[in-house]
């Protein structure tokens, strides 16, 4: 049998503890999980590509299973190329979902071409995480908060240097 690999495409600015909480829960699904980072000329991120990427591999290192790319375009392109089966999503509060379903099903209309199809599975973290997401990290940083409980050592150092609180 192949191996069964998995995309997890995200923003990732930065990676939180969260995003851990939903890899750890991929990696006993599938052999192997691809985290992409989404190289979006439209939203604005706090850390370059590069920069993501490389915490990535800081906070994944000693991981088995686990690479770290970023890519640009369409997801479903990508996923193919990777030869990958699924796309790995988390899904937090109610909130989240209205997006998550729409993308889900453009992308299922958009995979359709292709010979096998593409599932995106959908993981709940744990409820420590339910709130969680990079935006509001980097909002308690801002204003001072700690943040220690919500994004591995590494990743709130890198925060507090970019936002000048170190
Ligand atoms: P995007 O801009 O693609 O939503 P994010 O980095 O914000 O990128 O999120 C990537 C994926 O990780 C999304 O599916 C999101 O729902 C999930 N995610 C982010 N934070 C959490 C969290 N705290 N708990 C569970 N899933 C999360």
């Amino acid at each position: 049998m192949s191996e069964k690999i998995a995309i997890y495409p995200g923003s990732f600015d930065p990676p939180t503890n969260g995003h851990l909480d939903i890899l750890a829960r991929a990696l006993n699904l599938f052999d192997h999980i691809i985290i992409a980072v989404t190289e979006s000329e439209h939203k604005k991120s706090l850390f370059t590509v590069e920069e993501r990427v490389k915490m990535l591999h800081t906070v994944t290192s000693g991981m088995q299973h686990v690479t770290v790319d970023s890519f640009k375009g369409l997801l479903v392109r990508y996923v193919k190329e990777k030869k990958a089966s699924a796309i790995i999503r988390g899904l937090r509060a109610i909130s989240d979902f209205e997006y998550e379903f729409q993308m889900a099903l453009m992308n299922r209309h958009l995979g359709l071409k292709e010979t096998a199809s593409i599932e995106t599975v959908y993981l709940m973290p744990s409820e420590n995480f339910t709130y969680l997401s990079s935006s509001l990290v980097k909002e308690v940083v801002r204003l001072g908060g700690d943040i220690d409980s919500f994004v591995p050592e590494s990743i709130a150092i890198e925060l507090k240097k970019k936002l000048k609180y170190a």
